[in-house]
């Protein structure tokens, strides 16, 4: 992975101005999703050449494109081999690269385009979701030494084979990470259509606000739960190889959110909770009366597991005699239906009993932060919070730096604004307590 040329970076000029840097820029569909937008792009690029930066630019399809090419092939088979798909779906990329290079030659900037198997992203073989092995960066740094700006096709490599291959949706931002790491750029600026990471969801929380900074495990945590605001592996690649992320808007200016290891956020002031996520998009079924004996807790999911249905939270309470059970967990809305015929007809007959319940109308609201590690009584006064909204709560779910609760799905907004008030994050408010 090491570049093969030692690179010096970031160093201070006489004038103490920061001076030369590296910097990885990816930026999303929304962002060259018109070919005014890919112009937008080259001048942003542009400015930060004129600071005597070098620049690797990643791009991802403009916006719908690998919408369309899916739907493409849907049209012309509906089993298309995965390899076919990387194919087809690997070239939105390509187009957008090449239109940013021209972009940029119009500004009189010297750039590149190249894919990622030219480029040295070499993967496995595991098409449309394909993990980088090894990046060959000599040639990028030939071209960057060279004064060039290199523009990169995100999403897609090269398996050993010759194969063009894909790392999964979303999957430029783990372009942009991967490339940052292997050629240990300064930073890595993730460009898209929202100017950082919020407390929670602005549109059901008006009060909620960016945050300048957040742990990589918060964001893992915050992506597990459905922000979709980097894919879950880029944060991941992030946190290993210790790469300096930084979200932000390209279509504003301003510092963004920057996503750091714990040891650099512990000197700031440390909220207790950074932010809020919620999803609706989960069903709950239980099990009553089902016998209180080794085994049964692997017969009931066993059989989900085996169907590839991933399951969420679980939830298994005794009956005051002791023979009995409860057992109640979630599923993901869309596999609802099919979970339930597997629990009738495989699974109760199998325990021979056991009375089913479903509830498809929930929501599961998730209080993420490290600063709950170290203080006590988090959970106690989310319920508490809860309780004065006269919320019920069916299930609950910890891990040392998350609290999630599944309440009605009709109280989902309630829970998130009040929690947002009661936990300091509203916009204004002074954080903490
Ligand atoms: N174009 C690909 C997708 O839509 C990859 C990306 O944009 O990151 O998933
Ligand atoms: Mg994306």
């Amino acid at each position: 992975m090491a570049p093969a040329l030692f690179f010096i970076h970031a160093w201070e000029n006489h004038h103490g101005q920061a001076a030369m840097a590296l910097y990885v820029q990816k930026f999303g569909g929304t962002s060259v999703g018109s070919v005014e937008r890919i112009k937008a792009v080259a001048e942003k690029v542009k400015r930060f050449r004129d600071e005597g930066h070098q620049v690797v630019v990643v791009v991802s399809a403009m916006s719908g494109e690998t919408n369309r090419l899916i739907d493409l092939a849907s049209q012309i088979n509906d089993e298309p081999t995965p390899r076919e798909m990387d194919m087809l779906v690997s070239t939105g990329e390509q187009v957008t690269s090449s239109l940013l290079a021209m972009a940029l030659h119009k500004l009189d900037v010297a750039a590149t385009s190249y894919t990622g198997g030219q480029v040295g992203i070499q993967t496995d073989s595991a098409h449309t979701k394909a993990r980088i092995q090894r990046i060959e960066t000599d040639d990028i740094q030939e071209d960057l030494d060279d004064g060039q700006v290199v523009v990169v096709a995100g999403f897609q490599g090269v398996d050993d084979e010759g194969n063009i291959t894909t790392l999964g949706r979303g999957g430029s931002d783990t372009t942009g990470v991967a490339l940052a790491a292997a050629l240990k750029a300064d930073e890595c600026q993730i460009y898209t259509d929202v100017d950082g990471v919020y407390t929670t969801d602005p549109r059901v929380c008006s009060k909620a606000q960016r945050l300048s900074s957040i742990t990589v495990e918060e964001m893992l945590e915050l992506a597990s739960l459905g922000s979709k605001v980097l894919q879950i592996r880029a944060v991941e690649f992030a946190g290993k190889y210790n790469v300096p992320l930084r979200v932000l808007s390209s279509f504003e200016d301003g510092p963004g959110t920057l996503i750091v290891a714990e040891e650099e956020e512990a000197s700031m002031e440390e909220p207790l909770i950074s932010g809020i996520a919620f999803t609706s998009s989960e069903a709950k079924l239980t099990l009553l009366n089902t016998p209180d004996v080794p085994g049964v807790a692997s017969k009931i999911l066993g059989p989900i597991a085996d169907t590839n249905i991933e399951i969420d939270m679980i939830v298994q309470n005794v009956a005051p005699a002791g023979d009995y059970t409860d057992f109640t967990f979630t599923v993901a809305k869309s596999d609802f239906t099919q979970t339930r015929s597997i629990l009738q007809d495989q699974v109760i007959p199998a325990l021979g009993g056991g009375e089913l319940r479903g509830d498809e109308n929930i929501a599961k609201v998730s209080l993420v932060g490290v600063g709950m590690r170290s203080h006590a009584g988090v959970a106690s006064k989310m319920f508490r919070v809860l309780a004065d909204e006269n919320i019920n709560i069916r299930m609950v779910s910890t891990s040392e730096i998350k609290i999630s609760v599944v309440i009605d799905e009709k109280q989902m907004e309630l829970a998130v604004r009040a929690l947002h008030s009661a936990f300091g994050l509203d916009k204004d408010s002074i954080q903490g307590e």
